[in-house]
């Protein structure tokens, strides 16, 4: 077997793991659906949290607390404590290799507050904050020479007798399915917000491909339920408006013009609020004018554009309309303290992972901080992994089917559809009424899926093919989000 660690996913996690495995001496392959400066890693604006040695009155204990406090106590202590304590050499490592950090006058690393603290911790390029981090990772990839596999889809696992031996994945380009074997793997592939297509800040590529493939083959999951709702998406585009919006001072007013909720609670209380105004039918607003051209240019660029491009209003002259959408998961693959899953030399990281650090409500900082410090070490560890066998048999996966089936549904037509049903349905004030009803209409959905089917039958770059083999996925993890906010709600 020549391959040690397979990397499904080449966003921050995967490359932070990718890049620590290298420095082990492990023979690396990153596999990507698309290309690492393309995953939702170079989105994040906001920053990355860590208590250095300038943070005024902060300390790695108060990081702790804050992040175990907006999780609502479900956090592991032992995993965030782990987290926070990284913080600081994670900080110290992306500046060595070139992460170029806003800086203060004296030449500091430059930290901004976030909700759910009192404290400056969050370190930031501008709002680039993930688009230079990713940026760096990959450089630092290229550097060491780090083979990649990009436009791959992956497709399933190889599981024998519990051990993961590797992948069976499509290559988009060619049309061709391809088998890889790997002493191990590590699933890096993101979140699923991406499910609640027009109602969330993700990319509706990041749809839960390796949860839906883990749950077919057994691997555990956990906390499905736990979906982060962002307060502040533009009205009409689901685009991310960042918190540092509002941790710079900019308030949220409804159409009286009324500032209903304290902007700087975490998420989950902001968005709550903010729903219940637009339930009782009021606009609600994100108001940063009062900063000022200077400040917002300086600190705030890209969510100016972003507000003029998407939504059509200057946030430097008026008040953004926004409304809460589906940002991140905080469930995902079940992993342990080293990162394994519940299937032997199979590892998760990431935002596709449930490692116990967000509990229910992730703290605004801390994903970004989470795939470096946790994908360093999920490189490290897989190295240390047990050795199996190389698989004795062949291994496919048929697509055949899929061509031969002429579709009678616009599959398209219905992921809009169930991207609305979970936002109505099951979006910040679900209800188990709502619930029940969004789990039946997913089970219709299902039922209906034999009816669909793809309309290129071609084989070379075939992306409506790509997106079914996604729908499907996206419905059965639809299916499990629905079954497990079902499960706890009271
Ligand atoms: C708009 C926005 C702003 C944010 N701002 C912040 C912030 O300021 N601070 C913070 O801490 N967090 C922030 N976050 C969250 C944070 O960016 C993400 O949680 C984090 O980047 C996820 O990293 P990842 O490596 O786990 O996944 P990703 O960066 O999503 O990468 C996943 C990779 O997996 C690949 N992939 C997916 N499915 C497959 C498949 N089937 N086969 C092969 N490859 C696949 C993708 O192509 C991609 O390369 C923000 C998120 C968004 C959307």
């Amino acid at each position: 077997m020549n391959i040690d660690v397979l990397i499904i996913g080449s966003g921050g996690a995967g490359l932070s793991a990718a890049l620590s495995a290298k420095k082990n001496g492990a023979k690396v392959l990153v596999v990507g659906e698309s290309y690492p400066t393309r995953s939702q890693t170079s989105m994040a604006q906001g920053g990355i949290n860590a208590v250095l040695d300038n943070s005024k009155g902060d300390s790695v204990q108060k990081h702790m607390e804050d992040t175990i406090k907006a999780s609502h106590n479900l956090a592991d202590p032992k995993m965030v404590k782990m987290m926070c304590e990284d913080a600081p050499k994670v900080i110290e490592w992306l500046d060595s290799i070139g992460v170029p950090f806003s800086r203060t006058a004296d030449g500091k690393i430059a930290q901004r507050r976030l909700g759910g603290t009192k404290y400056e911790r969050a370190c930031y390029s501008q709002d680039y904050t993930g688009l230079k981090i990713i940026q760096t990772l990959f450089d630092n990839c290229l550097k060491e020479q780090i083979e990649f596999l990009n436009r791959h889809l992956l497709l399933d696992l190889i599981v024998e007798d519990g051990v993961c031996k590797g992948a069976l994945l499509f290559d988009i380009k060619n049309g061709e399915v391809k088998t890889l074997f790997s002493n191990t793997v590590i699933l890096a592939t993101g979140g699923y917000g991406g499910i609640f297509y027009g109602y969330t800040t993700n990319n509706h590529s990041q749809n839960g491909d390796s949860i839906a493939i883990a749950v077919k083959n057994g691997v555990e999951v956990s906390n499905l339920n736990f979906v982060q709702f962002h307060p502040t998406g533009l009205k009409s585009s689901s685009v991310l408006i960042s918190e540092s919006a509002r941790g710079a001072g900019g308030k949220l007013l409804n159409s009286d013009g009324e500032r209903f909720v304290d902007e700087l609670l975490p998420r989950d209380k902001v968005s709550e609020a903010i729903a219940k105004e637009i339930k009782n039918g009021k606009d609600v607003f994100l108001d940063i004018t009062h900063l000022g051209e200077d400040f917002i240019e300086e600190n705030l660029p890209q969510e100016r554009k972003l507000a003029i491009f998407y939504e059509g209003v200057d946030p430097v002259k008026s008040p953004l309309p926004i409304k809460p959408v589906a940002h991140y998961s905080m469930g995902g693959i079940k992993v342990d303290e080293n990162l394994e899953t519940s299937v032997k030399n199979l590892f998760a990281v990431g935002e596709c992972s449930d490692s116990k650090v967000h509990g229910a409500n992730r703290l605004g900082g801390n994903s970004l901080l989470e795939i470096v410090a946790f994908g360093l070490r999920a490189g490290e560890n897989a190295l240390k992994a047990e050795k199996f066998p190389e698989p004795q048999r062949e291994y496919g996966f048929d697509l055949e089917e899929i061509f031969d089936k002429e579709p009678k549904i616009n599959f398209y037509k219905e992921q809009k559809e169930l991207g609305k049903k979970l936002y109505e349905l099951g979006g910040v004030l679900k209800t188990k009424e709502s619930l029940k009803e969004l789990f039946e209409y997913i089970l219709d959905l299902e039922s209906k899926l034999d009816l669909m089917g793809i309309y290129d039958k071609g084989k070379t770059l075939n992306t409506n093919l790509v997106d079914f083999i996604k729908f499907k996925n996206s419905i059965l993890v639809a299916k499990e989000y629905a079954k497990s906010s079902l499960e706890v709600i009271k």
